[in-house]
């Protein structure tokens, strides 16, 4: 049976980020996270090294910058400018879903159409936890792939969902249970246009 596990994205106008011309080597992203949800140093870092694993496949190195939220000391202030496609926004919040809601979205990301790309994501870690629990799957590697599925289509600008990979829409118990890369990863084709997208940002930011 298919779990009720739904990504949603949305398309949202113009919402600019400001540029800067910071050369990074290339096929490399950094993420700026933000936790909200007071997540635990370990959890987070195992969810790091799992989205970290899924984009080495694909040849994209991840960096992870912690940036520091409203009620706490820890983190960087990170108020450099972004560049758009190169430095992602990683949102952790922990929302209590709405009562009677059947499908549930673990993140969002927001595309901006004319930029072709965005720089803003968000994942629920409390869908997480409660999917995690039921799947019995570990929560930080349930989150380290919604992570990796909302970088995904921060990269390939888009919001479709293909029927197979890490960027299909429907996640059930038992692929959760596994790790079987055909589920957890990118096809070549996704891999070789996300490179290709970071080649032509540095290319334009050079
Ligand atoms: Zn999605």
């Amino acid at each position: 049976m298919k779990a009720a596990i739904y990504f949603m994205s949305i398309i949202l106008g113009a919402q600019a980020a400001t540029l800067n011309a910071a050369p990074r080597p290339q096929g490399a992203v950094s993420i700026r996270t933000y936790n909200y949800a007071a997540l635990p140093a370990a959890t987070l870092s195992e969810s790091r090294a799992e989205a970290a694993h899924i984009f080495r496949q694909a040849g994209i190195v991840l960096e992870w910058v912690e940036c520091r939220v409203p009620g706490s000391i820890d983190g960087a202030a990170c108020t450099e400018p972004l560049l758009v496609g190169r430095d992602l926004m990683l949102r952790l919040v922990d929302r209590v879903p709405t009562a009677g809601a059947r499908v549930v979205a673990l993140g969002e990301s927001m595309l901006d159409r004319e930029q072709r790309g965005g720089v803003l994501m968000t994942v629920d870690v409390f869908p997480v936890r409660a999917i995690a629990e039921r799947a019995s799957a570990a929560v930080s590697i349930l989150l380290g792939r919604a992570i990796a599925h909302e970088i995904g289509h921060l990269l390939l600008a888009s919001p479709e969902h293909p029927r197979l990979g890490l960027m299909r829409a429907l996640w059930s118990h038992d692929e959760l249970r596994g790790a079987k890369p055909a589920y957890w990863g990118f096809s070549s084709r996704e891999a070789a246009q996300m490179r290709e997208t970071l080649r032509q940002l540095t290319r334009r930011a050079d």
